[in-house]
C-alpha cells in the first residue's frame, strides 16, 4: 500500500497518501504526460480513491488555501486547465472528495482535524513557506471548521532537504530558523521551517510526524525538480475524509 504520513496516528476515517516515482508521473502539465491519468487510476484504486473526482490546483507558490465542497469534484481530474486556479492548498468536511497536490522537491502538508472533521493538504515550497501558508492553513481551518490547533495531526510527503537545498546567502535574512551552514554553504531545510511554523500556530509537536524523505538524495524514488528540471516528474499527495 501507499506511504500513509498519517498512519502512526491511528486514523480510520481518513485516507492519505503519496506516490512514489515507480508510481509515474502524475502531472497533467509537467514532465511526461502520455501516462498519467493511468498512473493516477493506478495509484488511487487501491486506496479506495477514485480519480475522476480528484480535486486538483493551478499552484502558483502562494499562500492561497481554498475551502473544497462537492461541486468541486473533479476539478483537475482530467485537464490541468480545469483544475482549481491559483492556490496552494485546500480544505475540506466533505466525506468523499480527495483533494491533491503535485510536487517534486516541494513539500506537501497533510493536516487532520478529528474535531469537525475535516482534512487539508498544504503545497509548501520554498515561496510559499516564506509566505508561511501553515499559518494560513491554520487560520482558515480555524476560521471556517473551528479547528482547534492543539488538536491537529500533522505529516509530511518528501521533500528536498537540508543535505541537498543550498540556497543563496540573502535567505538567512528571509528565514528566521531553517537555514543550516556548512562550510559556508547555506542550505534550507523546508520540512523544519513548516514543523515549527505549524508550533508557533499551536500545533503539538508529538502531532507532527515527518518521515524525513529526500527528494534529491532519493532520486531513484522520487521525482527532484533540482536535479532533472524540465523533465521531472510530479508525486502526487492526496488526502480524503471517508
Ligand atoms: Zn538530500
Amino acid at each position: 500500500m501507499p506511504y500513509n504520513p498519517l498512519e502512526r496516528f491511528g486514523i480510520s476515517v481518513v485516507t492519505a497518501a503519496f506516490s512514489k516515482r515507480q508510481d509515474g508521473n502524475m502531472s497533467l502539465s509537467y514532465g511526461d504526460t502520455r501516462n498519467s491519468l493511468e498512473n493516477r487510476k493506478r495509484f488511487l484504486y487501491p486506496i479506495g480513491i477514485n480519480y475522476c473526482n480528484l480535486v486538483c490546483a493551478k499552484q502558483v507558490h502562494g499562500k492561497n488555501v481554498e475551502y473544497v465542497r462537492e461541486n468541486n469534484r473533479g476539478n483537475g481530474a482530467f485537464s490541468y486547465d480545469s483544475s482549481v486556479a491559483d492556490t496552494d492548498g485546500f480544505l475540506t468536511d466533505k466525506k468523499g472528495v480527495p483533494i491533491a497536490i503535485l510536487t517534486a522537491d516541494c513539500l506537501s502538508v497533510f493536516i487532520y482535524d478529528p474535531k469537525r472533521p475535516a482534512v487539508a493538504l498544504l503545497h509548501a515550497g520554498w515561496r510559499s513557506t516564506e509566505k508561511n501558508i501553515a499559518a494560513e492553513g491554520v487560520r482558515i481551518l480555524q476560521e471556517i471548521f473551528e479547528s482547534v490547533p492543539q488538536r491537529l495531526f500533522v505529516g509530511f510527503g518528501p521533500s528536498i532537504r537540508s543535505c541537498c537545498f543550498e540556497v543563496a546567502d540573502d535567505f538567512k535574512s528571509n528565514f528566521p530558523y531553517g537555514i543550516i551552514t556548512r562550510n559556508g554553504r547555506n542550505f534550507m531545510d523546508i520540512a523544519l521551517i513548516n514543523r515549527q511554523q505549524l508550533i508557533n500556530c499551536g500545533v503539538k509537536e508529538k502531532n507532527i510526524f515527518d518521515p524525513g524523505f529526500c527528494t534529491f538524495s532519493d532520486n531513484d524514488d522520487y521525482f527532484s525538480f533540482r536535479k532533472e528540471a524540465d523533465a521531472s516528474g510530479r508525486m502526487i499527495s492526496v488526502i480524503m475524509l471517508k
